[in-house]
Parts: structure tokens; sequence; C-alpha cells
């Protein structure tokens, strides 16, 4: 009887370790407190400082341990045998990373990566998903196009939010300005007015990088969707921010994550191209947890897990294996 119950047992340890791969990558954006009467899909880019301090507590509870992407690098290159690693990662460089989670990494000595869109420090940043959402929130109608949206309640808001944003990721995206404007004829936007608030400086992104709990990693100059460009594009848009960086912070940038990394927007072409420049991690936004056969694909493509406030620390064993890439 004993001996069927530690086989009983040792399956389902089996089946926690094999789901739960050696190491966990977190996505996160935003570390801000939510703002009532804000629409969803943006305010779902946040996790509050409260939940971020309280995961970690609990993370370390539990006994997982934190790394640096140079950490797990090396950890996958000896394939030493681990398991309860975690790696935060922040995209894109919003103000938030360096005045409110910065404290918090530091407070628990956790290491981080933030991902730069240099168009956000350089506050240039096309923040259409601000611009849209105040425009939803300040009307109840919109002809955006040849249609009209109506957005008389909160629940409308969030579902034309969505429609609008469809009809967005849609344009071409090297002259995204002005298929914005040709959408919107009919209303004034500054879609740039969001930089100085929602952005962080090179100021900001320079202290971080002299802290060694923080890497800066690359993330384009525009945050343009690969699949939308061709090939000499993507490497403009990757090269010429990341040379940009490099001057700034005075460091090599060795890690790298897509705009947009998803299954429609990333796959073998982009991954060819993205080897070609030999980055030491790039990082997709396909969910999974990180395993040793991800060695083959350090340099190309490696999956993560979004942070949202009501993601729970059991979780993390439930991400089943999916295949490692599918191309
Ligand atoms: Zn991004």
């Amino acid at each position: 009887m004993k001996k069927q119950i530690l086989d009983f047992l040792s399956k389902i340890s089996f089946i926690n370790n094999h789901f739960s791969g050696i190491a966990t990558i977190f996505m996160l954006h935003r570390v801000a407190p939510f703002e009532q009467n804000r629409l969803f899909p943006n305010e779902n880019m946040k996790v509050s400082s409260e939940f971020l301090e309280k995961f970690i507590l609990e993370l370390k509870d539990k006994g997982y341990e934190f790394i640096s992407l140079d950490e797990l690098c090396s950890i996958l290159q000896a394939q030493i045998n681990v398991k309860k690693k975690i790696v935060f990662t922040l995209d894109d460089g919003y103000k938030d990373n360096y005045e409110i989670a910065y404290s918090v990494f530091k407070k628990h000595n956790v290491p981080f990566t933030v991902y730069v869109t240099t168009s956000f420090p350089n506050k240039k940043a096309l923040l259409w998903w601000y611009a849209i959402e105040d425009l939803i929130i300040e009307n109840d109608e919109l002809i955006v196009g040849e249609e009209i949206f109506y957005c008389g309640t909160y629940e409308e808001k969030n579902r034309v939010f969505l429609q609008i944003r469809e009809k967005i990721l849609k344009l071409e995206q090297q002259n995204l300005l002005d298929g914005l404007q040709e959408l919107f004829e009919n209303y004034t936007i500054d879609w740039f007015r969001n930089n100085e608030t929602v952005c962080m400086s090179w100021e900001n992104i320079i202290e971080l990088s002299q802290d060694h709990l923080c890497t800066i990693g690359g993330h384009t100059k525009n945050h343009y969707a690969f699949n939308k460009l061709d090939k000499d594009e993507i490497y403009k848009e990757i090269i010429d921010a990341n040379n940009e960086i490099e001057d700034k912070i005075n460091k090599k940038i060795e890690h790298f994550a897509y705009p947009f990394g998803g299954r429609s927007e990333v796959g073998k072409i982009e991954f060819d191209i993205i080897k070609s420049l030999n980055f030491k991690t790039v990082t997709t936004t396909r969910n999974g947890t990180v395993y040793f056969d991800h060695i083959k694909y350090l340099n190309c493509c490696i999956p993560r897990v979004m942070l949202t406030e009501n993601f729970h620390i059991s979780n993390i064993g439930k991400i089943r294996k999916q295949r490692v890439v599918t191309l």
C-alpha cells in the first residue's frame, strides 16, 4: 500500500516537474495603480506594486529563485539541472518601471530586464492605445473611417476599444501616423501627448543600467510588428535602436524581445533574421515556461508568461509543455 502511494506521489511530482520546466520568464509592461473607469485592455497591461511585492514574497516562500537573463543563459548552456527559477522582464520602457517597479525589485534584490523601444525615451512613441482610450471615454459615439461605433456604456467602450484596435493593427506600420490621422480625420488628436507622462527618459534608463540588478535589452526603434516589414527594415529597426541604447548606457545589448512577439507576428522568417544577430537570448510573447530543449532556440524564440494581477503562483506548475517551437 505504502509503495502504491509513493509511486502515485512520484508520478504526480513527475507531472508537476514536466509541466513547470526549469524556469519561468514573466512578461510585464507596467507596474502602476489601477485607474477607475479606464478601459480594461490598457489596465490589463498593469500590475500594482502591492501585487508585485506580494507575488515576489510568495515565490520566495515557495522556494523559487530569481535570476537574470544572463544567468538563465548560463544554466541552459551548462545544462545544469535546476528548477524553480524566475526571470522578470518588462517591455517597452514605461516610466513606472523606473518610478515604481525598480524600488520593489531593489528592496527584494530581484534581477530584472527592461526591453527598451527607443521611441519611448526619445518621446516619439505613437501611443495610440492611450489616445484612442481617451477618445472612447470622452465620446458616446465615434466615426472611425467609414464606420460608426456606439460607446455609451462602459461595456461598449471596452468592446469598441478592441474593435478599433483591430483596425489600427491592420494599418501599414511605417506610415502609422498617416494611417491614424486618416482613420480619425473627424477628431483632433495629439498622438504623442502621453509621451512625457508615460515613457522613461534616457536619464532613467542610464541609471537603471548602472544597477547590477537591471539588464537593458533591445525592443526596436518604433515597435512595429515584424511581419509587416521587409528584411532590411527589420534589421534597421533592431540595429539602429540597439546602437543608440549602447551609446547612451555604454554597455552592449545582448538580449532582445520582439515587439508583438505572438505566433501571428513572428515565425521562421523572423527567427532566421534574429539568429544572424547573435543575441544571447531572444524572447517572444508565446506562452510557456523554459525547458532544456530551449537551448537550441535561445537566440530566436524563448516563451514567456504574461503576469497579470489575477495570476496565481499555482498556475506556474499548470503551464502545459507545448512543442518547444512551432514554426
Ligand atoms: Zn512591446
